[in-house]
C-alpha cells in the first residue's frame, strides 16, 4: 500500500533542495569522531534519540567540545568530513549548500583557513554548487583571532563570514567594523540571532551590522515591527527547526508550536536547514517531514521553501 508517509518521503526526495545552514563541525560524521579517539565514543550520542532536549546553549557547547572539537586537527579532516556530508546532501537530492568552518579550529592549532576552505570545496560531489563561509563567536576578534578575521576578508575562494556561537555574548564593537569592510571586499555577510536573543538582537544584526542573511531568527516573531522590518528589507531567515525544538529555543516545546507557520504565513522569506546533524541526529528531509507532518505544510508550501534556497543562492 502507498501510504501518506511514503508519498511525502518520495515528493521530498524529489524536491531539488538547498542547505544554507550547515556547520561544519557540528555535522562530523561519527566515524571521523571514533577515528580521531579510539574506543571513547563506540555508543551512539545521547542528542539522536528524538525526545532528547539540551537543558541550555551551554550545555550544547559542552557537548560540542565532547564529541567534535578534538576531531578538526587538520585540513584534511575537514576534506574528510565535507565529502561525506555533502555527499549525504547529495543523496538528499540536495544540489546547493552553503556551510561554514569556526575560525577557532584556527586560532587553536596549526591549520590555515584557506587550505580549509579549498579542502572543501574540492569534497563537493559532482553537480553541487558550494560556499564556505567563516564563522566567529562576538569574543573572537582578539591576538591571532583578530589577524586571521582581517585577513579571510581577503581569501579569493571564501565567499563570507558568519557571527555565531553564543548570541548572549555582548555584540562588540569590532564586529559591526568588521562586517563592514569584508562587505566593502565583496563578502557574503550572515549572522546567527534571534535564536536565544529576542526581536531587538534581529534588528541589531540587520541594523547595524547590514546583514540580509539571518541564521535562525524565529525570536523575531516577539516583535511584529521587527517581521514588518524584515520584510521591507528583503532578509531571509535560515531556519533549523529541529535544532530549534532540541534546543528548546524561547516558546518553542515542540514542533508543532514552532514559529516558522507563522512566518510563512506572514510572507517571511525562511528556508530551512538541518544546522549541525551530529548535534541534533536529524537530516534534512526530516526538517521537510517535521514541517509537513506537525506544521500542515502542503506540498506546494515545502516546494516554495526549497525554491526560498535556490532565489538566495550566491552566485
Ligand atoms: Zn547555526
Amino acid at each position: 500500500m502507498y501510504t501518506p508517509e511514503q508519498k511525502l518521503k518520495d515528493f521530498v526526495q524529489s524536491l531539488p533542495k538547498t542547505e544554507t545552514h550547515l556547520h561544519l563541525e557540528g555535522s562530523c560524521p561519527i566515524e571521523l569522531i571514533r577515528d580521531a579517539s579510539p574506543g571513547q565514543f563506540d555508543h551512539d550520542p545521547p542528542m539522536w534519540s528524538d525526545d532528547f532536549r539540551y537543558d541550555s546553549f551551554d550545555q550544547f557547547m559542552e557537548m560540542y567540545d565532547h564529541f567534535c572539537a578534538s576531531a578538526f586537527v587538520s585540513a584534511e579532516v575537514y576534506h574528510k568530513c565535507a565529502k561525506i556530508v555533502l555527499q549525504k546532501c547529495a543523496d538528499q537530492n540536495v544540489k546547493y549548500v552553503e556551510t561554514s568552518f569556526h575560525v577557532g579550529t584556527l586560532i587553536g592549532g596549526d591549520i590555515n583557513g584557506e587550505e580549509i576552505v579549498d579542502a572543501v570545496l574540492s569534497a563537493a560531489p559532482e553537480g553541487m554548487e558550494v560556499r564556505v563561509f567563516m564563522g566567529m563567536c562576538h569574543n573572537d576578534y582578539v591576538g591571532l583571532g583578530k589577524k586571521i578575521i582581517d585577513d579571510c576578508i581577503y581569501w579569493d575562494k571564501l565567499t563570507g563570514i558568519d557571527l555565531h556561537g553564543p548570541e548572549y555574548w555582548p555584540l562588540e564593537p569590532w564586529t559591526a567594523k568588521v562586517w563592514k569592510s569584508a562587505a566593502d571586499a565583496g563578502k557574503f555577510l550572515k549572522a546567527h540571532a534571534g535564536e536565544f536573543m529576542p526581536a531587538s538582537f534581529v534588528r541589531r544584526c540587520i541594523e547595524e551590522l547590514g546583514v540580509r542573511r539571518i541564521q535562525h531568527g524565529v525570536r523575531c516573531i516577539e516583535d511584529p515591527e521587527v517581521v514588518a522590518l524584515i520584510k521591507d528589507l528583503d532578509v531571509t531567515l535560515d531556519v533549523c527547526p529541529i535544532s530549534n525544538v532540541k534546543l528548546q529555543v524561547e516558546g518553542i516545546t515542540k514542533m508543532s508550536e514552532h514559529p516558522i507557520r507563522e512566518l510563512f504565513d506572514a510572507g517571511v522569506r525562511c528556508t530551512i536547514n538541518s544546522d549541525d546533524p551530529f548535534m541534533f541526529g536529524n537530516s534534512l528531509s526530516e526538517e521537510y517531514y517535521a514541517l509537513a507532518t506537525d506544521l500542515h505544510f502542503t506540498e506546494k508550501e515545502l516546494k516554495k521553501i526549497a525554491q526560498n534556497g535556490f532565489d538566495i543562492a550566491i552566485n
